[in-house]
Order: C-alpha cells, then structure tokens, then sequence
C-alpha cells in the first residue's frame, strides 16, 4: 500500500481545507449608514439629461468624483453605472470612429473588447508578456496598420501594463490610450496610479472587485476635453449638445451610463478604505509567495520593479513539462485539498464564438462583413501564441478577491499546495493510468 499517495484528498485522504474561507465583504457600518442617509432624503439619483445643473448629478456623485480626483491625483473623475459602460464611454470620447482598428489584449474581461466593437470599431488582439498577462508592446507595434487609432492596456490581475513603453508606442504612431484598470485599483506604476497614465482610464466598482458599490465604474482622464465627452456620452449627449454649445458632435450618442447617489455615497466610503483592502491583499500574496517558494514547476507572480501588484487574482504559472503531470490533474487534486476560487483557464477572447464566426451586428458579419472594415483581420488561434499557451497548458489563477484571507488562510492554500508537491509521483502515476 503506498500511504504517500493515500494521504491525498484525491486519492481518499483527508482534506487540507474542511471549511470554505468566508466571503470577501469590504462593506461596513459607514457604507450602511451612508447609504442610509441617501436614502432618508428621498433624492437617489439627482441626473437630468438636458443642459442643466443637473446634468453633473446630484451632491453624492459630485463629492465621489472630487474625491477620486484628490484620491488618484486626475484632473477629472466621472463615474457611471458599470466599468463596460466607462469603457464604451472611453472608447467614444476619445473619437473612434467606424472601421477604426483598436489593439486590445486577449486576456481580459470581454466588455474591453466589446467596447471597441460598440462603436464599430474592430478590435485587433496583441499577444500579452508572459511575465505580467498584459498586453506585449512588441506585439502590439507589430499589429499597429494604417488604421489603427487606439491601444487599450488592461491592467490584469492587478498589475500595470508596461505603460512607459504602450505610450511611447502610442506617440510614435499618433494612437490614443485607453486603461481598462478594473482589476488593479490602487496598483501603483513608477509611482503613479495604474488608470491614470493613458488618455482615460479607469475602476470598476462591481460586486467582485477590491472596492464596490454593487455596481459601478470610475472613469480618470487629466484631459479636459476627453472629461467633456466622457459626461455627454454618460448622459444623453444628443440631446445636450445644443443647450451646451458643443461644436464637435463626433460620437455625441448618449446613454444613460449615470451612477446613483446611494452608489456614490458607498463608494465614497469605499474609497477610504481602498489602501488598507489593497494593503492586505499584498501581504496576504506576499505570505504565499513565500510559501509556495522552493515548489518545483511554480511559478509565483512576477511584479516588476518599480510596480505593485493589488492581486485581484494569484496567477500562478505552471511547468507541465518540468512538473509531468498535467495541469488539470494537479487542479483536482488542489480543488480535492478544499482549495477554493482556482482557475484552470481565464480568457482567449479571440476565440469567443462572436469572434470566430465574426458575427456581431445583425446576422451578416456586420462590422467586419462591411466596407467600413478595411482589411481581413485574423482572429485565428495561433496570432496570441503566449496566450493561448497559458490558457492551453500552464496557467493556474487563484482568485484571491473571492475571500477573506488571513495568515491562517494563506497558510492552509500553502499546506494544501504543499501537500500537492509531495505527492507529485502518485499524481503522475495516476494521471498515466487514466
Ligand atoms: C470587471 C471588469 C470589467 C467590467 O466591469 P463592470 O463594472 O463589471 O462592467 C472590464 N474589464 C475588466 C478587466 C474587468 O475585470
């Protein structure tokens, strides 16, 4: 009898983790009694979409914005009512037009690709580093045609794009920048915040993300006429324009992207709290780090120098040839452990069934089939080689911002990993006899 292989969860053995962590909850007394006091005065959303005072929104979203701006040190904050609102804003005001090609990255959320396509735009996905998952500026000066006007730099997993180099991209080929940095508030990059280095940036402040107002977005932007028509587009822009004397009237389609005041009057609350939620998401990542060091075939988050990583997810890399055992036989046996929020993929984007058969518009392949679209854009697999070796093979995400983790926490994920490692040969053998 081989007690070593025995001992695993997999195999029969007792768990490491016999009680799920408790749930990620940054919300408090003040978000309570904030919210309770909007909602006291009877006012919950003070919006009107005409030219008017109120066309800004009522007290709460007013003092949010100031407070963004102090906060991540912009010239203007905007909030709307998600962070895919925020980025079809972004990509409005920042004057894409039809057939615009946009360069975004594969690893993301599909709402910063889909943003793009809202204005008929046609996304082209770069590859992304291996190191950080964004988007790789070799890749992206590669993809750079005639038409390309924009880069959206996602901030995945709570760590900065390499923002010095997109810009200087962007420069060079006159192109505008978007940050889509909704997993990384508070992430800092040569000492500034990530969101706030492009043209327009930045937060989501949905249900899962490091500070929430259930749902919700911030858009940042140092640049007064972007702030401009990030508000029109927000709220009603057509119907605004007139009152307010706007000459421009490219992409002045408005929406209804307005955040409320009990959101804003949470988020308010939320923002004080952002460094110390950040703060023990880093130590928490640090502690497991340093315990899952020395674990052969492991690769723990890289963070680059002069850049902190908030960890929205733990992405960990896996050496399946160095490991020889495949990755979904290791993610049983960790998910076996009781280790909770793993993930054995994240996103190809490019290879969405919407991408595949470029079908988006209508029933014929409007924006691709049409002439707005200039060239034959390839959304194969094969054009993000790194991408979808990690999606194929070698990415293992721990999503950190589902629980609560303590030391106590961390220490039991590292116990289960560890326990895991040990048993490597067991795993091996069993994975060839399957
Ligand atoms: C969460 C997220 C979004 C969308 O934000 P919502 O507020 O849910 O609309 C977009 N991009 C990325 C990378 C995200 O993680």
């Amino acid at each position: 009898m081989n007690t070593t292989r025995d001992n695993l969860a997999i195999f029969g053995g007792p768990k490491t983790i016999s009680t799920p962590f408790p749930h990620y909850n940054p919300i408090g007394a003040e978000e309570v009694e904030a919210a309770r006091k909007v909602v006291e005065s009877g006012v919950l959303s003070q919006f009107l979409g005409c030219w008017d005072p109120d066309f800004y929104g009522g007290p709460k979203v007013q003092e949010f914005e100031r407070k963004c701006e102090a906060y991540f040190g912009v010239k203007h904050a905007v909030t709307v009512n998600s962070w895919t609102s925020g980025l079809i804003a972004a990509v409005g005001a920042v004057g894409i037009e039809p057939g615009d090609e946009v360069i975004v990255s594969p690893w993301t959320m599909s709402a910063s690709a889909t943003a793009i396509l809202h204005w008929n735009a046609i996304p082209v996905f770069a590859d992304i580093e291996p190191e950080t998952f964004c988007l790789d500026p070799v890749s992206v000066e590669a993809n750079i045609t005639p038409y390309t006007k924009a880069i959206m730099a996602v901030d995945i997993f709570g760590h900065s794009a390499n923002m010095d180099a997109l810009m200087a991209i962007a420069a060079r080929h006159g192109l505008k920048v978007i940050s889509d940095t909704a997993q990384a508030p508070g992430a800092l990059y040569h000492g500034k915040f990530a969101g706030t280095l492009a043209d327009v940036g930045g937060f989501s402040l949905n249900y899962h993300k490091h500070i929430h107002t259930g749902e919700g977005g911030i858009l940042v932007t140092n640049d007064n006429e972007i702030a401009d028509r990030l508000r029109l587009i927000r709220n009603h822009a057509e119907a605004v324009v007139g009152g307010k004397g706007v000459s421009d009237l490219r992409n002045m389609v408005g929406y209804n992207f307005r955040l409320g005041e009990i959101e804003c009057a949470i988020g308010i609350e939320q923002l004080k709290k952002l460094g110390g939620f950040v703060g023990s998401r880093q130590r928490a990542a640090a502690r497991m780090t340093q315990g899952l060091s020395g674990l052969t075939g492991l690769r723990a988050p890289i963070v680059e120098s002069n850049c902190t990583h908030v960890f929205y997810i733990y992405p960990l890399v896996l050496d399946v040839e160095a490991l020889g055992v495949p990755r979904s036989r290791i993610a049983e046996a960790l998910v076996a452990e009781g280790v909770m929020g793993l993930a054995t993929a994240y996103q190809n984007l490019h290879l969405l069934p919407m991408y595949q058969h470029k079908i988006a518009y209508g029933s014929n392949g409007f924006p691709w089939s049409s002439s707005i679209c200039r060239r034959e854009v390839s959304y194969a697999k094969g054009i993000c080689p790194v991408a979808e070796s990690l999606q194929d093979k070698s990415y293992l995400g721990f999503a950190m911002c589902m629980h609560e983790m303590t030391d106590g926490h961390v220490d039991l994920i590292v116990k289960a990993f560890r326990k895991v490692w040990d048993n490597l040969p067991a795993l091996f053998e069993s994975a060839k006899a399957a």
